[in-house]
Order: C-alpha cells, then sequence, then structure tokens
C-alpha cells in the first residue's frame, strides 16, 4: 500500500453532519416501519420497578383505562356526605339536620347504604375523609367546618346557608382528572419523574418501551495494552521499552455514548490488533448483527498499518459517504453504510474516528451524536417520508456566540474546533443586555493532547488562518458548540453552525411608469427583466431573481396606484419614462412616499445612469427604503431611475443596494412622510 495523499475529498463539517443525517434518515425509510409498529419493542410491567420505567421512550400512547381517573367519586373535604335536595330543614334553629349512618374513612372501607332517610326521620349522612370513597346515595360533601356534630357523632346540623349547597359540591367525579381513554402519555414522550406517576395512574397492566440504541465501540491498534496488562508505575519501564499505551479511547466513548441518552446502550466490542485484517473484518461482521451503530477508533489515516477503511468498504461491502473531514481535530474521520446480511435486513452506521483521544472525542460529539439522537426520535415517532424534514428536525449541540478576550492565532490548514472554558459576565456596556459570554483556550490545540478537553464547555468554531487574516482578534465573536450535557440540544434548523449557507437570491420587482406610451416607448418585460439581472447580478442568471414586472401608464398624482401593489421584494426598481418635468414630479412623489431617503446611492445611479444616456442627467434618481404593509415582512429598496441609462445606473450601485437593504432592514423602521 503506497498511496500518496488522501483519496478522499476533504468536506466541510457542516455538510458532513447533514450528510451523516440524510443518509441516516434514508436508512430509517426504507425500513419503512408502518405507523405504530416498532421492530424492537419492550414490554415492561407497571410493577416493575421504578429504574425500569424512568427514562424510557414510549413506543405507543398510553390511555387511560376505565373507569378513569379517579376511579370512584372521591370527597375533596373532611366532611358529611349528604344527599344535596333532602336539605329542607330551616338550619336556623338548633334542631339536628341529621342521622348520621356511619364513617368512611380514604381506604378500602366500603359502605354500602341504600337508606336516604332513617328511622328518626331525619335525612341520613356519613362522616368522609378526603380521599374516602362517597357512598352511592349521596351527591355533595358539607366540610366539617359548616358542621355542628352531636357529642356521640349521631346527628350533626348543617350550620351554612342551604344555597351553598348543590349537588357535587367537594365530590371530584369518576374521570374528572383523566377521563377513561384519553391519552395520558403521548408516544416517543420520554418517562420523567411526573410522567411515571401518570403511567401508574392510567390502570395499564403494562407498557411498550423502545428498545435502547446499540452502538458497538472498538479499539484498534497494536500499541493499546490488552486489560489484562496495567500501565503502572510498576511495569511502565517495560512498556515504555515496547511502545505501548492504555486505550482511553473505548472507556470515553462508552461512557460518553450513554451519557448522550439513557436509551443509548454502547456495546465493548473489545480491541482488534491493526496487523491481523482478517481478525479485525470478523469481529466488525459480528458485530453488524447486533448493533445499530458502531464507532471504531484509530488505523483509518495515511499510515501503512491503517487497515479500517480497507476493512469497512472492501472486507465488509460498506459504502464510503465520506473518508476526511475540512476540521481540526478529527480530519481522518470516516462514514460507512454497510447493509447487514442477517434475516432482518438493515443496515449499520459506521463512524471509523481518528485514533488520537481528542480527535475521537470531539468527533462523537459533532458528527456521532447527531445520529444517536435521530434514529432514537425517530425510533419512537415513526418516520415521516421526507429527509430533508427529519434532518431539519433533528437535535444536534447547542450553540452560543462568545467573545474573544484575547488574540488567538488560526490554523493554517483547516477550521479549528478549538476547545475553550466560557466564562459569562455583565460588563458595563452589556448591562441590560443579558450575560456576555468570553472564550478562553485550553491550551495546546495537538490532538493527542487529552487535557486540552478537561475542562473544555465548548468548542469554539474558528475559521482557517489566512494572508490577510492569521489571527482572531479580541472582541471578535465566534459561535460555540456547547458540549455540557445540561443545557438543551437544539434542532438542525435553528442552529447557525450548520446553518446552509445557499446563495440567497434576490428579489427584485419592476414597475415601468410611463407618461404616454406612444411618445416615450415602455421595454418589452423580457427586455427590461434581463437588463436588470444584469445590472444587478452581473449575468442573467445571476443571484437576482425577478418576481414581477408592471407597467403603468398614470400621471404623478396616481402614484399611489403604484405604490399599493404591496412588495414583498428586496429591490424594487420603478423605470421612468416621460417629459423632464413629468420625471421630477415622479421623483418628488416618490420621495414623499419612501423613508430613509439614500441621497449618495442616488448620485451614484445618477452618474451611471448618465454615462450611459446623456439625458439620464436630467432625472432626479430616488433611492429609499419602503416598508411594507405587512409589518412583519419587512420592507424593500426602492430605486427609480430613467428608463434611458437604467442598465448602468443600477449597475453602478450593485453592491451598494444590498447593503443598504441590509442596514435599512437591521433598524426600527420610520416612515418620513
Ligand atoms: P491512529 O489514528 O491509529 O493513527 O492513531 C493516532 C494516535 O492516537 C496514535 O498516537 C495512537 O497511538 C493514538 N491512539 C490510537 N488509539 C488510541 C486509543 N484507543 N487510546 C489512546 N490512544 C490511541
Ligand atoms: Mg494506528
Amino acid at each position: 500500500m503506497s498511496k500518496q495523499g488522501s483519496p478522499h475529498p476533504m468536506m466541510d463539517v457542516p455538510d458532513a453532519i447533514r450528510m451523516v443525517l440524510e443518509v441516516t434518515a434514508k436508512t430509517l425509510i426504507e425500513k419503512d416501519i408502518p405507523p405504530h409498529e416498532h421492530e424492537a419493542v419492550d414490554t415492561v410491567s407497571s410493577n416493575s420497578p421504578v429504574s425500569d420505567l424512568l427514562d424510557r421512550i414510549l413506543a405507543d400512547d398510553v390511555l387511560m383505562s376505565e373507569p378513569g381517573y379517579p376511579p370512584y367519586r372521591a370527597s375533596i373535604m373532611d366532611g358529611y356526605a349528604i344527599q344535596s335536595q333532602q336539605l329542607n330543614n330551616n338550619n336556623n334553629n338548633n334542631e339536628w339536620t341529621h342521622q348520621v349512618l356511619g364513617r368512611v374513612h380514604a381506604g378500602p372501607a366500603a359502605i354500602k347504604t341504600t337508606e336516604t332517610e332513617t328511622a328518626e326521620g331525619l335525612p341520613s349522612a356519613v362522616y368522609v375523609t378526603t380521599g374516602a370513597r362517597i357512598p352511592d346515595t349521596y351527591d355533595c360533601v358539607v366540610p366539617i367546618e359548616e358542621i355542628e356534630e352531636s357529642p356521640d357523632k349521631l346527628q350533626i346540623r348543617i350550620t351554612t346557608e342551604k344555597a351553598s349547597i348543590e349537588a357535587g359540591k367537594w365530590i371530584r367525579d369518576v374521570g374528572c382528572d383523566i377521563p377513561a381513554g384519553s391519552v395520558v402519555l403521548p408516544r416517543a414522550a420520554c418517562i420523567h419523574p411526573v410522567s411515571l406517576g401518570l403511567l401508574l395512574q392510567s390502570g395499564q397492566a403494562s407498557f411498550k418501551f423502545v428498545q435502547p440504541l446499540r452502538v458497538g465501540v472498538l479499539s484498534t491498534g497494536n500499541e493499546l495494552l490488552v486489560s489484562s496488562e496495567t500501565w503502572a508505575n510498576g511495569n511502565s519501564g517495560e512498556l515504555i521499552q515496547t511502545g505501548q499505551i492504555p486505550d482511553v479511547n473505548k472507556p470515553i466513548l462508552l461512557s460518553l455514548l450513554e451519557s448522550f441518552s439513557k436509551n443509548c446502550k454502547p456495546i465493548d466490542l473489545g480491541m482488534e490488533r491493526d496487523d491481523d485484517i482478517e481478525s479485525m473484518t470478523s469481529t466488525i461482521r459480528n458485530a453488524l448483527e447486533t448493533c445499530d451503530i458502531i464507532v471504531t477508533t484509530g488505523g483509518i489515516s495515511m499510515g501503512e498499518t491503517d487497515i479500517v477503511e480497507d476493512v469497512l468498504v472492501k472486507r465488509l461491502g460498506g459504502t464510503l459517504h465520506f473518508g476526511r473531514l475540512n476540521m481540526k481535530p478529527g480530519k481522518p474521520t470516516t462514514f460507512v453504510t454497510i447493509p447487514t446480511s442477517g434475516n432482518n435486513k438493515r443496515t449499520c452506521l459506521v463512524f471509523a474516528l481518528p485514533g488520537n483521544p481528542v480527535s475521537a472525542t470531539v468527533c462523537a460529539q459533532l458528527v456521532v451524536r447527531p445520529a444517536v439522537n435521530m434514529l432514537l426520535q425517530y425510533r419512537s415517532e415513526g418516520v415521516p417520508s421526507s429527509v430533508e424534514q427529519m434532518t431539519q428536525n433533528t437535535f444536534v449541540p447547542p450553540e452560543i456566540v462568545a467573545t474573544l478576550t484575547y488574540n488567538l492565532k488560526l490554523d493554517t490548514e483547516r477550521p479549528e474546533y478549538h476547545r475553550v472554558v466560557l466564562n459569562s459576565s455583565t460588563t458595563l456596556e452589556s448591562h441590560g443586555k443579558g450575560l456576555q459570554v468570553t472564550a478562553a483556550s485550553t491550551g495546546v490545540q495537538r490532538s493527542s493532547r487529552l487535557m486540552s478537553l478537561r475542562d473544555a464547555q465548548g468548542l469554539l468554531c474558528l475559521p482557517q488562518g489566512t494572508k490577510e487574516k492569521p489571527e482572531a482578534h479580541a472582541g471578535e465573536q465566534y459561535p460555540v458548540l456547547l458540549l455540557d450535557d445540561r443545557h438543551q440540544p437544539i434542532r438542525l434548523r435553528d442552529s447557525l453552525h450548520l446553518a446552509r449557507k445557499a446563495p440567497k437570491k434576490t428579489r427584485v420587482a419592476i414597475t415601468q411608469v410611463s407618461q404616454d406610451p406612444t411618445k416615450y416607448a415602455l421595454r418589452s418585460e423580457n427586455e427590461i427583466t434581463e437588463q436588470v439581472q444584469r445590472a444587478l447580478s452581473g449575468s442573467k442568471s445571476g443571484t437576482v431573481e425577478v418576481v414581477s414586472c408592471q407597467r403603468f401608464s398614470i400621471l404623478p398624482n396616481d402614484l399611489d396606484v403604484v405604490i399599493k401593489g404591496g412588495h414583498d421584494v428586496d429591490i424594487w426598481v420603478v423605470a421612468c419614462s416621460g417629459s423632464f418635468t413629468y420625471s421630477l414630479d415622479i421623483s418628488t412623489g416618490l420621495r414623499k412616499r419612501v423613508g430613509k431617503i439614500a441621497d449618495a446611492v442616488a448620485l451614484q445611479v445618477r452618474r451611471g445612469a448618465s454615462a450611459q444616456d446623456g439625458t439620464a442627467a436630467l432625472f432626479e434618481p430616488v433611492v429609499g427604503y419602503l416598508q411594507s404593509e405587512n409589518a412583519s415582512q419587512g420592507g424593500c429598496i426602492l430605486v427609480a431611475l430613467p428608463t434611458l441609462g437604467l442598465e448602468a445606473g443600477l449597475g453602478n450601485v450593485r453592491g451598494l443596494l444590498k447593503h443598504a437593504l441590509n442596514v435599512a432592514r437591521g433598524k426600527p423602521h420610520n416612515h418620513h412622510h
């Protein structure tokens, strides 16, 4: 093997993460699990220990069983249960109003009464405690505070107004907290302490949980000590002679994966030498049958002993999706999918991470974790059909923006995920604007130096250094990916770091206004569209999209008709043709209707236009900001200029217009009428 340089293109990290998720989503869609059905479900009995229920993910809705909760009519007060219709005595005189038939405490103490009238001729009552089951014959409870009892507690007198006593008072009806048949917990819910309580109230005998994700972890390399050897001071001398080191990647990754989710179950696949391709192949082949994901470390760079890629691709028939990342640390990170051969055909995701412990750990966080998140999320939620939708909704590390407090040399080869500690402080300038977070390096960033990760709270995303910009400067802000588990993850669609850098098209509307189309010819739609596209983007098929093209023959007084149309665009070009006075009136009219007039830009328009056509110098171009009627839409930059000289006039301010738009939209909008 003597390949010079890697055959794999270098992929940017955001693209790589998106690719991992898209491939993962496709494997889920291919499997085509019917909704509400799971290949991997555990059924757990409701009287299992709490630890068997907590943190698990429901594979199905949990419904409230009959008759609902509470399962019987329960008293809300300590007091007496009575029949509300039977309260006919005047309770202002001192006579007893009810005869007490018995006492019911919360708990299994059923009292069966059918009598509503006692031998004494008084209506009956039963003493009840909070939570006691109300005997069927009664329909309300009178709290003890509103009752006078005889010394032997066999008679009572209700002391409150009759009006305050009504059917249903102080009774929780059957199913009033949770009606029978309602969804107590939806599928995909994770069981937290409160949902544990709800599970038990549901009255179901057992629950269906999604099986944990199985992630195998394999270390490779001849230098790694096998578990029977220890690397203590006593024998280190001998081991130094033999060039051996402890395997730290496997323990780090096993525990890191476990920390990702209680539903991620790491599996120790042991260690493989890098001079025994047969053994490594068979270990990974076996692991394919039991793992959803396999993570290997070491043996994936360009050295003679780096055999992992050959094992995965040539021996095991895997598809390589990327083999190099444009990042530091972690360049050799490789992503392969391998179809399994067993009767349960699946696709196994394999991440071959570099051997240096910092690279392996950072790439597990950055690249493996989102795939774990996606598999867990859609195993339980069921799989929507769109790869894009699944990718956008997957959880990724949370981000903040931090300020550097000192200059930091940028890596000249690749963008760097620089390990940092964070500090929050309220400075005088930031007062009232919330906390300002500052980032400080953890020191030498060499990928073997695990100490650089010890106290790291995040990865500062630094661009590659260039001749022009070799350093990141104190005061500059960069995104930080948070590694700390206490922060809520965010969805990919909300990530600044992973945002697709698709060139945004500038949306443009064109309106031609003419004093008299018979005298001042209007341009055809195609002609003027092409002119505007060339002027604003330098080519016909550039970054400019003309979304509407209208023509009006109007008087300056009717300008409102033109403006009213509403322009949900970035730039609105008004091309004007007519006499000198007509043009001047149009300019004046437009000036009154737009805000944030940019006369300096207008002057540039005029210079360009009159260079193309001398008569254009007579026109007063207008450049300003037009707030859209729908305030949430923002507004557009209006450019009014003569049709003669249009292309050169617009072309002269190509860059300025987009800048003006950003400035105008970034600030509160004012109207100057
Ligand atoms: P490799 O990716 O195999 O070229 O390894 C890069 C560096 O990481 C080498 O210095 C290895 O000795 C070291 N390394 C590889 N695997 C491990 C491991 N499991 N634990 C600690 N160091 C490792
Ligand atoms: Mg190696």
